[in-house]
């Protein structure tokens, strides 16, 4: 069953939305094994609408169509297929109730352009809206195709999606095989050493390898299909393995996981606090520890010693030994770790120093990072290349110095 999705709205194409839609359905229908094999992008426009979908009745079985289900006169989505379709739109007197109800819990008048939201294409199966007044619908043309016809805002499709459009599609007969798939999270490589390192597991179609290189990560994926989600676990098992024992020293995180919310989850764990100090990532490892609800409980805070005078007044590191070593170096990392710790009484503290470019300083290569971790038992440092440019770099140095933390935790 090949599935296309055509994403109406003007605001898409002029890149004042991100087309997030797209990726959530996506990611859903491979996961249900729904073979999805073309994207467009259409304005507003009643004409260009109408062209594309009738262009997607030849070619593919299922329909997905987002957006313009709103009360306004550029809303046009559930007309144009009315009409391309050669049905009326009836009232759904069940919609119509749930939108006044939706305007009188809020104490509001509805507005009459939201009558037009509980009008469908004859026959349409209505998809209720929770979260919004505009429902979404199910139609199965003459011609055995299957139109759905989803909102735009994401919130408002996900809550229709997990409701009612899921199970709709799970139960379809003939369905493709199901996709899964194992992320390998990656920091301190560049994506061609990766491809290197792997290049004899590469080349076969399933399970299948890609590569995708984002700031300061490289994301290594396994996939693999089959009939079941749990034959295609089964082959993506002995690779993944493979593959973890030759990255490991790189993987910072796996699949969903966001490193800061796992190190946020052992230093809960093991009942331990944080502390870091920060020079080149400026307070971008704090942002990302301060990310997770609960980081109460363990992050102490941190000092951002971006210039050699804050290292020196905030942390108390000795002038002249910062100028013999330089403020990228072992010593510095080590000093605001161990410096940083003991002021703020931490188990752990955390430090990062390096060159995130565009220019060089004290002559060092742009992305050398020093990345030390204090702890009861020593302080240690890592010194890294990181590939990429400034933000890469900085996002770089946060999840090298989270995996570190990650690390010593696992271990101890
Ligand atoms: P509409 O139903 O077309 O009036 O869209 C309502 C809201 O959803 C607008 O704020 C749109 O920018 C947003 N929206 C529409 N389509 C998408 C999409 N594909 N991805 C993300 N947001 C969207
Ligand atoms: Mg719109």
């Amino acid at each position: 069953m090949k599935a296309e999705m055509i994403f109406t709205g003007t605001e898409l194409l002029m890149g004042h939305t991100l087309n997030s839609n797209a990726q959530y359905l996506g990611r859903n229908l491979s996961n249900l094994g729904i073979d999805v094999t073309l994207h467009t992008t259409v304005g507003d426009d009643w004409d260009r609408m109408a062209l594309i979908f009738k262009q997607a009745l030849v070619r593919s079985d299922i329909i997905i169509t987002t957006g313009g289900l709103g009360p306004t006169s550029d809303d046009l989505t559930k007309e144009t297929i009315a009409e391309v379709l050669d049905l009326p739109m009836v009232l759904h007197e069940e919609s119509m109730a749930s939108i006044k109800q939706y305007f009188l819990v809020r104490n509001n008048e509805m507005p009459d352009s939201n009558t037009k939201q509980a009008y469908f294409p004859k026959g349409a199966e209505v998809l209720p809206n929770p979260c919004g007044t505009a429902p979404g619908a199910i139609i199965e043309t003459k011609s055995n195709k299957i139109v759905i016809i989803l909102p735009g805002p994401p919130w408002e499709l996900e809550a229709i999606y997990d409701n009612s459009l899921e199970p709709y599609l799970a139960k379809l007969p003939v369905r493709g095989d199901v996709t899964r798939f194992n992320i390998f999270k990656l920091t301190g490589i560049r994506e061609d050493n990766v491809q290197d390192l792997l290049n004899d597991l590469d080349g076969v179609d399933n399970p299948e390898i890609s590569y995708t290189a984002r700031p300061g990560e490289v994301h290594v994926r396994v996939s693999a299909h089959a009939k079941t989600a749990s034959e295609a676990n089964n082959l993506i098992k002995p690779l993944g393995n493979e593959i973890k024992k030759r990255l490991k020293p790189y993987i910072f995180a796996t699949d969903n996981e966001k490193i800061e919310f796992v190190v946020g989850d052992l230093l809960k764990e093991k009942k331990m606090t944080i502390a870091v100090a920060e020079s080149c990532t400026s307070g971008l490892l704090e942002s990302r520890l301060g990310d997770v609800p609960g980081c109460s409980n363990y992050f102490r805070g941190g000092v951002v010693c971006y210039s050699k005078l804050a290292k020196e007044k905030f942390l108390c590191l000795d002038s002249e030994e910062l100028n013999k070593h330089g403020t990228v170096s072992e010593w510095a990392a080590v000093s605001m770790a161990e410096n940083v710790r003991q002021l703020l009484n931490s188990d752990l503290g955390l430090a990062i120093t390096g060159v995130a470019g565009p220019s060089t300083s004290e002559n060092k290569p742009i992305g050398l990072i020093y990345v030390a971790l204090s702890t009861p038992e020593g302080t240690k440092c890592r010194k890294y290349k990181l590939p990429g440019r400034r933000t890469a770099i900085r996002q770089g140095g946060v999840n090298a110095s989270l995996k570190m933390v990650r690390h010593y935790l696992q271990e101890i």
